[in-house]
């Protein structure tokens, strides 16, 4: 039924060890398929060993989403309907309650379906397709979505890198549009504005919500800088945990006033948050010395492998100045995002900081993304948010 992929001889093991990417020089024989379309990858004797995703064009030749040595194998509507069926399983058991409403449904290989980003806010559905073989077969799949998940509404997000790498053609869009674009969310009871045409990423940094809750407990009578604040996750968060003085800081204005938005949500007349629209790295250096916590929560510096270098002067800048400056006794949420820069060379980052900060410091807690970000054992390239909350003497 499907074309096969031939793989050379001896490169059968990688497909043992179930990391779903093919890499192009793996390859003794191309398939006779479109791009984008289901092949069964077989090894150099034809016996079949997986199916997956082709993309001709990319150097990652196919992703795969099923080891299955059946021959007759098909991926057929009931298998896709499975498929996001255990993932939104996952979410009901973890995340979802009456307090949280906006979660990541899909997370591409974490959760065995390369090529799909999923996040839903309340009815909302904000979805990246990422290649071809996704898109495809992309009715299949939404339709499941709005099935599964109980979604009224689906937008469309189409990243540059899907279209030029991959060959994506859908533009950004709604399938079917809302009365009211801008949503409100729940997570942890705390309520946040979503606007999925105009926010960065998918709309909201869900991927941040355990690290949030974390923050909470630690923050009654304290003053807290929330750095790279965007819509105030973090400012939230402090607040609600007792705060007796929340500054955020980001440079974009717009940012600061979603901020703004997002704590008269929650907590309307209140006077103990402050917004300020400025570079973080200049705020830090010249702020007062009297911040019992901060959080350092950037953009992924390093967008790519050849950036690393550069990401990790940035990396190192930010948490210097912020060790220097933190009370004795503070803490500092500090994270990465930047998939490039692992777990190891982070800490190492980190370490880097305080040795020239000439501080002591301690790492009470090592901080990841959270459950409806699941990383594939398999696929280690799915673990991106890294963090280290430490204290500093
Ligand atoms: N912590 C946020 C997410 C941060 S996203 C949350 O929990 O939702 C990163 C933010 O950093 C963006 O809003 C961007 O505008 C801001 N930013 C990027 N470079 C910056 C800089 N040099 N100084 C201040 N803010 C910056």
């Amino acid at each position: 039924m499907y074309q096969q992929l031939i793989l050379k001889s001896g490169r059968e093991r990688s497909i043992y060890n179930r990391h779903p990417w093919l890499f192009s020089g793996a390859v003794k024989q191309l398939p006779k398929a479109g791009e984008g379309d289901i092949v069964q990858v077989c090894g150099n004797h034809g016996d079949v060993l997986a199916y997956g995703f082709y993309s001709s064009a990319s150097q990652i030749v196919c992703r795969m989403f099923e080891f299955n040595t059946d021959a007759a194998f098909v991926a057929d509507t009931a298998y896709w309907h499975h498929k996001i069926q255990r993932a939104f399983e996952l979410r009901k058991k973890y995340i979802l309650s009456t307090e949280t409403n906006a979660y990541r449904l899909l997370h591409a290989e974490g959760d065995f379906l390369p090529g799909i980003i999923c996040d839903v806010y309340n009815s909302i559905a904000s979805v990246q397709i990422l290649i071809k073989g996704t898109e495809l077969i992309q009715n299949i799949l939404l339709n499941a979505i709005r099935d599964i998940a109980g979604v009224k509404h689906i937008y469309l997000k189409t990243k540059k890198s899907s279209k030029v790498i991959e060959q994506v053609s859908a533009t950004t869009d709604w399938i079917n549009p809302p009365e009211e674009v801008k949503t409100i969310v729940k997570e942890y009871g705390l309520q946040f504005y979503v606007d999925v045409e105009k926010g960065q990423k998918t709309g909201f940094f869900i991927d941040q919500r355990e690290n949030r809750k974390l923050l909470q407990p630690f923050c009654a009578g304290k003053k807290i800088l929330n750095t790279f604040s965007y819509t105030g996750g973090f400012s939230v968060y402090a607040l609600a945990g007792g705060a007796s003085l929340v500054h955020s800081v980001d440079i974009s204005k717009e940012a600061c006033t979603l901020c703004d938005e997002n704590i008269h949500l929650n907590f309307p007349g209140a006077n103990k948050h402050q917004s300020f629209a400025a570079d973080c790295f200049d705020f830090i250096k010249t702020a007062d010395t009297d911040y019992d916590i901060m959080v350092l929560d950037p953009p992924a510096f390093a967008k790519n492998a050849r950036a690393v270098d550069n990401a990790a002067r940035g990396y190192k800048e930010l948490n210097m100045a912020a060790i220097k400056k933190i009370k004795s006794g503070g803490l500092i949420f500090t994270f990465s995002c930047s998939q490039n820069i692992d777990r190891d060379l982070f800490r190492k980052i980190v370490f880097s900081a305080a040795s020239d900060a000439r501080r002591n410091v301690r790492i009470l807690h090592q901080l990841t993304q959270p459950a409806d970000h699941p990383v594939n054992i398999f696929h280690p390239e799915g673990e991106y948010l890294k963090g280290l909350l430490l204290q500093v003497e």
